[in-house]
């Protein structure tokens, strides 16, 4: 990339107290937080995969989203955001501009979370827009959520509602980072995973790797007016709970919580949190679904699989 774009990027990076060495060196140096861990993410965002230029999908709104997927990795952990790096190849023909279209969605997120920019690699080639971004957040020592910790009795919690996302919401995601420190300062969370791929493949995540089985009560999942409006749109009669539980992009926390603790963060959650109680967890595996009836049956995962296909 000429050396304008990136003398333009250098000169608008904030300064910021925690780089000991700031960008434009070899290398940053980041000053780690005194007696905490260091939590480490990476996403890779590629046009024509993850999204498409063009309309509504700006530049801005990509450069938002490949931070905002990070923050919400780092949510997921219970970590604090502190820093992160972009990597970007940019289509040769307007390099520039869609190199400052990111830039400008992604600097306001920084800045509102607190992540300074480290640095980053910026190449120009002739294929579509790739970009990657590695975040940076802090813990304090073996207090990071795990996706492998829940256990029997445990109550199940999702931060908001779900389904729909691909008509917006997917590319203006809010990662739920505060919200996230806040449950962690207050709550014994046992387990967390972010919803990525679908509010049921992202459970069906957390109960494999915690060996246990979780209950879905079906009339509890909340749906999002997004779920509704697909699910109108829809020509195959998908519902709005089909949605709710597989079209993914929501970017809420699940979390896996003592039932005490579940009542109190439901009864008094951080602002602006709309958290539910969804279901439990069981001795067994996978998922099963629960009717308001009662009734129980196998409950298959469903959601976006990353296989390129
Ligand atoms: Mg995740």
């Amino acid at each position: 990339m000429e050396a304008p774009f990136v003398d333009w990027l250098l000169a608008r990076l904030p300064r910021d107290p925690r780089l000991e060495v700031p960008p434009g060196d070899d290398a940053a140096v980041l000053r780690p937080p005194a007696g905490r861990r260091t939590v480490v993410t990476v996403d890779l965002l590629t046009e024509g995969v993850d999204f498409l230029l063009g309309g509504d999908t700006t530049p801005e709104r990509v450069g938002h989203k490949a931070l905002a997927v990070n923050l919400s990795d780092l949510a997921a952990m219970g970590a604090r955001p502190e820093a992160a790096v972009v990597a970007v190849a940019l289509p040769r023909l307007s390099a520039a501009a869609i190199g400052a279209g990111l830039y400008a969605g992604l600097a306001p997120l920084a800045a509102r979370f607190g992540v300074t920019i480290a640095g980053g690699d910026t190449n120009t080639w002739d294929g579509p827009l790739v970009i990657s971004v590695t975040a940076i957040g802090s813990v304090p020592p073996g207090a990071a959520w795990r996706r492998d910790g829940a256990r029997p009795g445990d109550l199940l919690v999702v931060t908001g509602a779900c389904g729909g996302s691909l008509l917006g919401r997917h590319l203006d995601v809010e990662p739920r980072c505060r919200e996230a420190l806040e449950i962690a300062a207050r709550f014994p969370v046992h387990a967390a995973i972010d919803i990525s791929d679908g509010l049921s493949l992202d459970l069906a995540r957390m109960m494999h790797a915690s060996a246990a089985r979780g209950i879905v009560d079906l009339s509890r999942v909340p749906i999002h007016p997004d779920a509704v409006r697909r699910s109108r749109l829809d020509a195959d009669g998908t519902s709005p709970l089909d949605h709710a539980l597989s079209d993914g992009e929501d970017f809420e926390l699940l979390l896996a919580l003592p039932p005490a603790a579940a009542l109190a963060l439901v009864i008094d959650p951080p602002i602006g949190l709309m958290p539910v109680i969804f279901g439990e967890v069981t001795a067994g595996e996978g998922l099963v679904a629960r009717s308001a009836d009662g009734t129980i049956e196998p409950l298959q995962p469903r959601g976006w699989l990353h296989d390129g296909t």
